[in-house]
C-alpha cells in the first residue's frame, strides 16, 4: 500500500456540564479534550483523543509531532510510537508528553485499522468479544444544603445506574465538602442499602488518603462487599499501594495517573489486583496493549479508565475488545456534552446493560464535524 501521512491537526473542545459536580480533589466545571486528526495521502482519516487540558498538548502535537509524522508510512504504528517517545524524551528532558503522543497513537491506529478495514480490536491481538458488561461512573458530588440531601441525590442515582447497567462505582473523599473518611463510609453504606446486595459496587477516593486512613477505610469498605478500593492513597505512594495490597482483602485499583514504567512498578511490589490504564494518557493504543501484556504476567486484571468524548470511549472499547478473562467497561454518566454530541452514532448500553464494541473499522466510529466546530477551542 503505497500512502503516506500528509497532514496532522490538533482540535482543542471543550463544553459545560449541566452543572458543576466534584470529586475528592476538584470541582469540575468544564469538560475539555484535544482531539487529533491524521490524514493520508489517499484521504483516509484517523482520529485520536489527549487526555487534560489543551494548552500545551494541542502545541505539542501541532508544532513538535506532526513534523515527525508528515511524509511517513502510516500502517508503522508502533514505530512511530517509539520514535516520538524517544525524541520527545530528549526534547523535554525526560518529562515525555504523554497526552499528546496518546492522542496521535489512538489517531495513527484509527487511520491504520481504515486504511486496512479491519478494527484495531482484529489488528491488535483478535476480538474475543462483540459487547462487554459496564459500570456506571458518576455518583459525584453536588452543591447540596446539607450531608443528608447529598446522601439521598447519590442513593437515588445509584439505584437508577445500577437498573440500566448492573454495576455502580461510587466516589468518596468528601473532604471536599470539609468532612472526614467517617462520613465516605457513611456515603457507602448507603450507596449499598439503597443498591441492594447482589448489585457488584466499586468505591474510588480519587487519592483522598494517607495510606493509615486508607487502610482504616479499606477495613469498613470490607464488610460493605465492594468489588475493588480504586486510587486509595497518592500515585506516587508505590509502597502504600503495596502495604494496602497486603493487609486488606478488598482488591486494589488504580493506574488512571500512571505511565507505562508506574505500572511495572507497581506490579513489581505487588501494588495491584485492577490495573486501569487510561489509553489517552498512557500512551494510545500501543502502551496500553503493553500494559496488558505486563499485566498478564503480573496476574492483573485490566479495566481500562475512560472518562472524555466518543473516541476515547471507542479507543477502550477495541482494547477491551481484545482482553483476556471478563472485562468491564468503566462508563461515564455524568454530563458531558462533548461524549454525548461528538459522535455521528452514539455507544449507549443495551437492554441487558452490556455495551457493544463497534465493529467497523479503525476505531468503529465517525465524528460529527459541525459538532467539533461547535465545541471547537480557537487559540
Ligand atoms: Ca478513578
Amino acid at each position: 500500500m503505497d500512502v503516506s501521512i500528509t497532514d496532522v491537526e490538533a482540535i482543542g473542545v471543550s463544553a459545560t456540564p449541566s452543572e458543576p459536580f466534584g470529586y475528592a480533589q476538584a470541582w469540575v466545571t468544564d469538560r475539555t479534550a484535544t482531539l487529533v486528526r491524521i490524514e493520508a495521502s489517499d484521504g483516509t482519516v484517523g482520529w485520536g483523543e489527549c487526555w487534560g487540558p489543551i494548552a500545551g498538548t494541542r502545541e505539542t502535537v501541532d508544532e513538535f509531532l506532526a513534523p515527525k509524522l508528515v511524509g511517513r508510512d502510516p500502517l508503522a504504528v508502533e514505530r512511530l510510537h517509539d520514535e516520538l517517545v524517544d525524541a520527545s524524551r530528549a526534547a523535554y528532558m525526560s518529562t515525555i508528553p504523554l497526552p499528546a503522543i496518546s492522542g496521535v497513537d489512538i489517531a495513527l491506529w484509527d487511520l491504520r485499522g481504515k486504511l486496512l478495514d479491519r478494527s484495531i480490536g482484529d489488528l491488535r491481538g483478535g476480538r474475543r468479544r462483540e459487547a462487554v458488561r459496564a459500570y456506571a461512573t458518576g455518583h459525584y458530588f453536588k452543591h447540596e444544603a446539607d450531608l443528608e440531601t447529598q446522601f439521598e441525590r447519590i442513593a437515588d442515582e445509584a439505584v437508577a445506574n445500577a437498573e440500566a447497567l448492573g454495576a455502580v462505582k461510587a466516589k468518596i473523599g468528601l473532604r471536599l465538602l470539609g468532612y472526614d473518611h467517617e462520613a465516605d463510609v457513611g456515603l457507602v453504606e448507603r450507596i449499598r442499602e439503597a443498591v441492594g446486595p447482589e448489585t457488584p459496587l466499586m468505591v474510588d477516593a480519587n487519592y483522598a488518603y494517607d495510606t493509615a486512613t486508607a487502610r482504616e477505610v479499606g477495613r469498613s469498605l470490607e464488610t460493605l462487599d465492594v468489588r475493588w478500593f480504586e486510587e486509595p492513597v497518592r500515585p506516587e505512594n508505590v509502597d502504600g499501594y503495596a502495604h494496602l495490597r497486603e493487609a486488606l482483602d478488598v482488591p486494589i485499583a488504580g493506574g488512571e495517573c500512571h505511565d507505562l514504567y508506574g505500572f511495572d512498578r507497581l506490579f513489581e511490589v505487588g501494588g495491584l489486583d485492577v490495573a486501569q490504564p487510561d489509553l489517552c494518557d498512557v500512551g494510545g493504543i500501543t502502551a496500553g496493549r503493553r500494559v496488558v501484556e505486563r499485566a498478564r504476567i503480573a496476574d492483573v486484571q485490566v479495566v481500562p479508565h475512560v472518562w472524555g468524548t466518543p473516541v476515547a470511549l471507542a479507543a477502550s472499547l477495541q482494547l477491551i475488545a481484545t482482553l483476556p478473562g471478563d472485562p468491564w467497561l468503566e462508563f461515564d454518566t455524568s454530563s458531558n456534552p462533548l461524549r454525548e454530541e461528538l459522535g455521528s452514532t452514539s455507544i449507549d448500553a443495551s437492554e441487558d446493560g452490556t455495551v457493544p464494541i463497534p465493529p467497523g473499522p479503525g476505531l468503529g466510529i465517525e465524528l460529527d464535524r459541525s459538532a467539533i466546530e461547535r465545541f471547537r477551542v480557537d487559540r
